[in-house]
């Protein structure tokens, strides 16, 4: 499928000095742009709120949603929210979308549903889409889309379980108090000669390591699979996206364990940086 690509509008890519909001605007317009010239054969808009998680772990403001969703209004093209990464309380809210006050028109989910037990996505529309394909079995408008697997009720029950879990236990709150946790274990990398930055949102943190001169590693050096075998013999499972190592931990997760994390990620990018 033919798709158009729009401009990251992660902070970490900003100018020296730019705040993420600022950096957020300012990539903003060539959205608006290539909405303009493009709206009129743009079926939606497919955006990760707040994290762009494989791509790197590229956090940007919310502001770039409050934007998008405005924009999408006036153009009239669909927003498709994919939190499917982000969504069940990983960005600090329950989901990324709410940190900007917005809703999508699609909401994609999956991972957090059934906290990572069994497999199982769903697909959220609008009351609005629903009816366009709701009608009399005659006007052939039913939207036939199913896989073998749809609704399977074990995964079904497993995420009934899971949001029970939400509404009793105070996850959300709870994850105040690791990801402050996680802010102050990595303290000390923050100032680490080979640290270009470290990026927080709620229960995701991403390091980036840098060369002497802050500037990326060549992916062909293979960085950080150095950090993530330094970490399996410690005990922990660090895995990498290229010059990034994250943090991505289970609410379970205790903040001792957040500390010993921390202190491996450190040990890690020592040996993985020192020549
Ligand atoms: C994991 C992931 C997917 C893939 O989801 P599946 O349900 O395995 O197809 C899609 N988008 C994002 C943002 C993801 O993190």
């Amino acid at each position: 499928m033919d798709v158009i690509t729009a401009p990251s509008p992660a902070g970490c890519y900003a100018e020296k000095g730019e705040s993420y909001e600022d950096y957020a605007r300012r990539q903003f317009e060539a959205m608006e742009i290539l909405l303009e010239k493009h709206a009129h054969e743009v079926a939606a808009v497919i955006i990760e709120p707040l994290v762009q998680c494989a791509g790197g772990m590229r956090m940007y403001h919310p502001i770039y949603l409050s934007l998008l969703r405005e924009a999408c209004d006036r153009y009239q093209v669909h927003l498709i929210a994919d939190e499917i990464a982000v969504g069940f309380g990983r960005t600090g809210t329950m989901f990324a979308c709410e940190q900007a006050d917005i809703s999508a028109d699609f909401l994609c989910l999956s991972k957090g549903l059934t906290a990572g037990y069994l497999p199982l996505s769903v697909v959220l529309t609008t009351e609005d889409i629903y009816q366009a394909f709701y009608d009399d079995y005659t006007t052939l408008k039913a939207f036939l889309h199913s896989h073998s697997y749809t609704g399977n009720p074990l995964a079904c029950r497993v995420a009934l379980a899971t949001l029970d879990i939400f509404a009793k236990d105070n996850v959300i709150e709870n994850n105040r108090h690791l990801s402050q946790a996680m802010d102050k274990a990595t303290r000390p990398l923050r100032e680490h000669p080979h640290v270009g930055e470290v990026r927080q949102q709620g229960m995701i943190l991403a390091i980036e390591m840098v060369d002497a001169a802050k500037k990326p590693y060549p992916w062909q050096e293979r960085r950080g699979v150095q950090v993530y075998q330094y970490a399996l013999e410690k005990g922990a499972l660090l895995r990498p996206l290229g010059n990034i190592i994250y943090f991505m931990p289970p609410y379970v997760i205790t903040p001792e364990q957040i500390y010993q994390l921390a202190e491996i990620a450190l040990g890690g990018i020592d040996r993985a940086t020192q020549d």
